[in-house]
């Protein structure tokens, strides 16, 4: 409970110093996202990653996860197991989520389904501890998927994920909280989108899916501003700094730390947190110009991957700006239990149609799903 408390004050000093242009803080960070591997197994359209050269490629040691456990536990209320690859790659992954659940840091993972055609990964997954569980899978039917999703099997991905879901079932299990996702890629131009989205949903009719999200890429920083390739989310015309900078902590798998998740190829790194305390970076001198820059509108010289990015551009949320909503949403359901999620966001959607969502479950047979994709 203590700890739930500190995380809280945090996340609420946090907001302050963000409203007062704060840009040494007495806050530390609650949410981080933390990279056990950048490599990946397929080859989508809308990501970055197939820019690494081999000799960046890499997987976290056990033992710097540990380590860096270790220094973030005290303030830490949720680990985003991901960063640019597919975490499940890693061998010590499961190792990886107890360790963070030992340490009372709820582990969440996001991974692109792929493996779960083993056995051994969905046992793996069901029983890690792994509380938030998000199934990335774009596309509405086989062939827009696999043009997405260029590697991947709709129908090998599409049965390990029912593998998985019939067996959370069979054992009544409510965590993990799972989420599908479907980025829209490229799809503007399909005659029959709806009645495809529809027939998607309900290949999971009864399946104890917590949520669905649809929604348009995004633009991973400045990555695919100008992109021509697909329609990525729409920024609104407003500029808010960018709310990660006073809230979260996004650390990679040399341990090099970067100012958010979009930073896959270190633009403007902070600093390494095998060498240096969480303290150090997060008010260090770098960290510090970048916060500053968003004040004086120098960012986009300072960081050139915040120049387009979409986050400074989006409506805040009462007062919350983005990529500091994901933190306090996290603080929310750590503190209230993770049943609470799709409530949290439900409200939140009733404040503002900017915050992302959403679709309704698809419970029952014959019901026709409410889906509203965001910007
Ligand atoms: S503005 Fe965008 S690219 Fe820059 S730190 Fe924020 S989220 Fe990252």
């Amino acid at each position: 409970m203590i700890k739930k408390i500190r995380i809280l004050h945090n996340v609420v000093l946090g907001f302050i110093n963000y409203k007062r242009k704060k840009i040494t803080l007495s806050n530390k960070p609650t949410l981080y996202w933390l990279e056990p591997t950048n490599k990946c197994n397929i080859n989508c359209v809308m990501c970055p990653n197939d820019k690494f050269t081999d000799e960046q490629l890499g997987f976290m040691h056990i033992d710097v996860f540990k380590s860096v456990i270790k220094k973030i536990k005290d303030g830490a209320s949720s680990v985003y197991l991901l960063v640019s690859g597919e975490s499940l790659l890693h061998k010590d992954i499961y190792t990886m989520i107890k360790y963070a659940r030992k340490n009372n840091i709820r582990p969440l993972v996001n991974t692109n389904a792929t493996t779960l055609v083993s056995e051994r990964q969905r046992e793996g997954l069901l029983t890690s501890g792994v509380e938030h569980v998000t199934f990335a899978f774009d596309g509405y039917d086989k062939e827009s998927y696999e043009k997405i999703r260029v590697g991947a099997k709709y129908d090998s991905v599409m049965s390990g994920v029912k593998a998985f879901l019939l067996e959370k079932k069979r054992r009544g299990l409510k965590v993990p909280y799972v989420a599908i996702t479907t980025l829209e890629v490229g799809l503007a131009d399909y005659e029959d989108l709806e009645s495809q989205k529809q027939a998607f949903f309900q290949e999971f009719e009864g399946l104890p899916v917590d949520e669905f999200i649809s929604k348009k890429p995004n633009t991973w920083g400045s990555e695919f501003s100008d992109t021509t390739l697909f329609e990525t989310q729409k920024p609104d015309p407003v500029f808010n700094p960018c709310g990660h900078l006073w809230s979260t902590m996004t650390i990679l798998w040399d341990g090099t730390v970067v100012p958010c998740c979009f930073d896959f190829f270190k633009t403007y790194p902070l600093g390494n947190i095998t060498k240096q305390s969480v303290e150090d970076i997060w008010n260090g001198e770098p960290m510090k110009k970048l916060r500053s820059s968003m004040f004086d509108n120098t960012y986009h010289k300072v960081n050139s991957l915040c120049d387009g990015c979409l986050i400074p551009n989006l409506n805040s949320v009462v007062g919350v700006p983005a990529g500091m909503r994901s933190a306090v949403k996290d603080a929310i359901t750590n503190t209230i239990g993770i049943s609470t999620e799709s409530k949290i966001k439900k409200v939140a959607k009733l404040i503002t149609n900017t915050y992302s969502l959403k679709v309704e479950k698809p419970l029952k047979a014959g019901n026709s799903l409410k889906v509203e994709n965001i910007r």
